[in-house]
């Protein structure tokens, strides 16, 4: 059942003394880096002064920003001939940020990825297809070497090319792939207009993640799919996926406290948020050598699940991740988040699960318009489209606090990504 039985298991107590130890170290070794060496002398703080979990307050924040500033190599506590990899960002949200890892690290990263892929079940007679793409986006290497650890056969089919993606599934009966959510939709629509039921493919076992969903499109997908889904949580910054993954349970992701420190900060006041609130997730690295991360502010939004987990782990639950603090919508003055506009879209099987959110600036006034791709069978039926409008309209309002503006629009009409879905267009003037 647990791939590491021993750290996975840790009681509370164990982890906390583990973590102890390992900030420790983690403390000292950053003195190697010209960025945390200044910061730690610009605070007055020393090593020494962080004696319990509890001191870690007093390290302040690293943001993006810094490692932006301190592009490209800034950051790293290692001399360059010691570290064998680089990755980055897709850079979604501006410039793309370095990591730098040892063969270390990616050690770690590997048995990290391959732990998760065992705890939902999956074993060396296994077979692997990763649909992300490989290069510096950390989807593809990262669960391509997690994947080898375990001893699966491996199929680095990369992103797009969906006719060869379905070849490969039937072709090699791939029983498990990694796909991100809006893609698995794809792949799904794709196999029926090539007359294949995915059911009778061997596929069982998905993993989502790398972008924000819905238990709603989870569940679409399992069905679609004819497959248990995973949600997978990662990002370059902690290494790439294999930071937080769900168990068997589906009930929020178990995040590896053997690995990284949690904390859930208000992103205003900075303070820690009360026990089981929703928040910023900050990182501390525990285990990395090329580049720690002391308080590394993630902007993701979630929360830490209460209560103890029926499989048996004790490292904490995040809830699925609610969005990103940049993603936030603020429209006259109301906060919106995406996902909760595809939390009411899901609910009606005649949408198809392709939308954008269009804001835009009329007269002076901000507006916020919803286009949802139907599914075909539906397009024709006139006096359905007014209800389906005027019934989603009304949901989406009673969720959001404002009124937008609802378009179905025909299948296929919404621009496609083949990376990270694109949800918002926002080309308001201001
Ligand atoms: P970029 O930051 O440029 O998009 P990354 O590939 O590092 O590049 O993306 C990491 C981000 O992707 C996370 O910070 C988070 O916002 C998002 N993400 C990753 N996994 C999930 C998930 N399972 N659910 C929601 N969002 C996710
Ligand atoms: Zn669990």
């Amino acid at each position: 059942m647990y791939l590491h039985a021993a750290l996975e298991t840790l009681s509370r107590n164990g982890i906390e003394k583990l973590q102890m130890e390992r900030l420790r170290k983690t403390l000292n070794h950053c003195q190697n880096s010209p960025f945390y060496r200044n910061r730690f002398e610009e605070y007055k703080l020393s090593p020494e002064d962080i004696k319990t979990l509890d001191d870690l307050k007093r390290i302040p924040f690293t943001t993006k920003t810094d490692l932006r500033n301190n592009y490209p190599f800034g950051m790293a506590a290692v001399p360059l001939d010691k570290t064998v990899r680089l990755h980055s960002s897709s850079g979604t949200t501006g410039n793309p940020t370095v990591v730098l890892h040892t063969q270390q690290d990616l050690d770690q990263w590997a048995e990290a990825v391959a732990r998760c892929l065992y705890m939902v079940g999956l074993r060396k007679s296994d077979i692997f297809q990763n649909s992300s793409g490989y290069g510096m986006f950390t989807g593809g290497l990262g669960f391509q070497y997690g994947a080898e650890r375990l001893g699966m056969l491996t199929v680095p089919a990369a992103a797009g090319n969906t006719l060869r993606q379905i070849k490969f599934i039937t072709d090699f009966g791939t029983t498990a792939l990694h796909a991100i959510p809006s893609y698995a939709s794809r792949l799904y629509e794709v196999m029926l207009q090539q007359g294949i039921d995915p059911r009778d493919t061997k596929l069982r076992t998905l993993l989502i993640g790398a972008e924000p969903h819905s238990e709603a499109q989870r569940k679409r997908i399992e069905e679609m799919l004819g497959v248990k889904a995973y949600n997978s949580f990662g990002m370059s910054e902690m290494c790439g996926p294999g930071v937080a993954f769900e168990c068997p349970e589906q009930n929020g992701m178990h995040i590896w406290e053997d690995y990284y420190i949690v904390e859930i900060i208000n992103p205003d006041t900075l303070e820690p948020v009360a026990d089981g609130e929703i928040g910023e997730l900050v990182l501390t690295t525990i285990n990395r050598e090329a580049m720690p991360l002391l308080r590394y502010r993630t902007r993701d939004l979630t929360r830490i699940l209460p209560g103890a987990c029926p499989c048996g782990r004790n490292h904490v639950r995040l809830d699925r991740m609610k969005g990103r603090s940049d993603d936030m919508i603020i429209l006259k003055g109301v906060n919106i988040f995406p996902i909760q506009v595809e939390t009411i879209l899901m609910k009606f099987e005649e949408l198809s699960s392709n939308y954008l959110i269009v804001l835009s600036t009329n007269n002076n006034n901000d507006e916020m318009s919803v286009e949802v791709e139907l599914e075909e069978l539906f397009t024709d039926d006139y006096s359905k489209l007014q209800w389906l409008t005027k019934e989603i309209t009304r949901q989406l309002k009673d969720e959001l606090l404002v009124t937008p503006k609802l378009k179905l629009v025909k299948k296929g009409s919404l621009p496609k990504s083949e990376g990270k879905a694109v949800r918002v267009n926002d080309m308001r003037n201001h």
